[in-house]
């Protein structure tokens, strides 16, 4: 099997994510008050606590807390009350006190979720989905649990291959990041294809980004996912034997690590082989999963509660008082575009779906309601085109928000076509102009002027006589050719609404 809809035939796949998210809006670190940056020159930020001296104790951090608890209302969990810290013992260099503090059983978030929209394609892989009255594909993503723990330190193996241990000659340790607040939150397996797991992993980066807890910088590694995937046949219940993959740190990689998984796993079963329950390496260079490590049992971490941290017992106060920071999320503002402003659920989502896109819509909105939709389309189609072909962000172009406003402004008021409107941004781009100094300059202008729009088609049905034949023969389609005709007769700056509309008029004379 080589594609993934040629294993969708016979299997299901069954995907959880594991992600992990430093608070880098925190000042300090979890338990101590070392300054919390990571990217610091190594060892600058340390103290007898985050090195795990004998005797030095541990303070929470309650603004850490706070994010946590933040994180998990934005995620639709329960907030537990009553939860504590524990101590997962293990003996690694990247963590000098020999254990790390995180939590147990009960976490401060747990049973949440998150509804992904998947695409029309994607929810033909699934057995589980109805369609929305809208025709859209909603799939209910369970959120097992979110929980707090420090993070380990950094280990910068000298030598080795793509920064592992393999072939390295000696490691450094950096311990800027060990202690640095974390939390992690883990799904159910309720994710059916790598498309998904992208779309929720950029779902959840979405939330924290509008929450402000942290950065998000998959590149930088404050945000980092792993995932695990089995395959079952379709229709069985069980589960089957599950791989974990490591190192998916960019949304490709996490997309094409478990696709290359998925098809991998289902070549095993094919062959009559076995999958192994074990630890893989995502090689994005050499597009496979190596084994890192086989897993026969359970690792024993002796997790027990950490008696340097007292229980929680969260009031309701304290956390009421946390839910007043929360912001409009994503699902909020789209439904609010659709209802304020008039946009398609798919522009509303797309818009709303990512913060410097909804942002930049917002200020360049102000208050021309009347622009929305326009608006909208510039931003979707022209904007982030240009800005995906350049690889920039929004605040990295030089594109203000003012220019695009302006050109929303020419287009909804049909001074300019949509045709018009690619070109003059192609211009804005170019020479950094302002739209309307372009559009009068080059004589842009859309002809909306009733009497020259009439002549124009006047002339192109006297000479399309075969075409004005079929129109009256009954086939409306052909009117589709008249319209171009006349828009190229005006050299594309006709009002094609007006064209359309006079060309009927015309032809209905006859
Ligand atoms: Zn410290």
């Amino acid at each position: 099997m080589k594609t993934l809809s040629e294993v969708f035939k016979k299997y299901e796949a069954v995907i959880g994510l594991e992600i992990h998210t430093e608070l880098t809006s925190l000042d300090t670190k979890m338990f101590c008050s070392c300054k919390n940056s990571s990217t610091d020159p190594v060892n600058q930020n340390v103290c007898p606590v985050c090195l795990g001296m004998p005797g030095a104790l541990p303070v929470p951090n309650k603004d850490a807390i706070k994010s946590i608890v933040l994180a998990g209302l934005a995620t639709n969990c329960d907030i537990e009350k009553n939860s504590m810290f524990y101590r997962k013992n293990y003996f690694y260099p990247d963590m000098s006190k020999n254990y790390q503090i995180t939590q147990g059983p009960v976490a401060f978030c747990m049973r949440g979720h998150l509804d992904l929209d998947v695409p029309t394609k994607a929810a033909q892989e699934r057995v589980d989905i109805d369609k929305e009255e809208d025709g859209s594909y909603i799939a209910h993503i369970g959120i097992t649990r979110i929980h707090m723990e420090e993070d380990a330190g950094k280990l910068n193996h000298i030598g080795g291959v793509d920064g592992r241990i393999a072939g390295a000659d000696h490691s450094l340790i950096d311990y800027n990041r060990c202690g640095v607040p974390l939390i992690e939150l883990v799904t159910e397996p309720d994710l059916r294809t790598p498309e998904e797991a992208r779309l929720f992993m950029q779902k959840l980066r979405e939330i924290f980004l509008t929450i402000k807890i942290s950065d998000c910088s998959m590149e930088q590694g404050s945000m980092r996912c792993d995932g695990n995937v089995s395959l079952r046949k379709r229709g069985a219940k069980e589960f089957g034997v599950k791989t974990e993959l490591k190192n998916m740190n960019s949304f490709k990689n996490l997309h094409d690590g478990l696709e290359y998984e998925i098809i991998r796993q289902a070549n095993v079963l094919e062959e009559g082989g076995q999958v192994y329950q074990e630890t893989r390496h995502w090689e994005p260079s050499n597009k496979r999963t190596v084994v890192m490590r086989t897993k026969e049992t359970a690792d024993d971490y002796r997790l027990f509660p950490d008696p340097d941290l007292a229980p929680y017992d969260l009031s309701d106060e304290f956390i009421d008082s946390v839910r007043e920071f929360l912001p409009e999320l994503p699902d909020q503002k789209r439904d609010r575009y659709i209802a304020d402003y008039g946009l398609s659920k798919q522009d509303a989502s797309e818009l709303a779906g990512s913060l410097e896109q909804s942002s930049f819509f917002e200020e360049a909105l102000g208050d021309k309601k009347e622009i929305a939709k326009s608006l909208a389309n510039i931003i979707l189609n022209n904007l982030a085109g240009y800005l995906n072909a350049e690889g920039l962000s929004i605040s990295e172009s030089k594109i203000s928000a003012e220019s695009i406003s302006e050109l929303a402004e020419l287009l909804s008021s049909d001074e300019i076509s949509s045709k018009q409107a690619k070109d003059v941004f192609a211009i804005m781009i170019e020479e950094d102009e302002l739209p309307r100094v372009i559009v009068e300059e080059r004589g842009m202008k859309q002809v909306s002027d009733k009497g020259a729009i009439v002549e124009l088609v006047k002339e192109v049905i006297a000479k399309s006589p075969d075409q004005v034949q079929q129109y009256k023969d009954g086939n409306q389609k052909i009117i589709g050719y008249l319209v171009g005709q006349a828009m190229k007769a005006s050299k594309g700056q006709g009002n094609p609404k007006l064209i359309n509309q006079t060309l009927r008029e015309e032809l209905d004379k006859l």
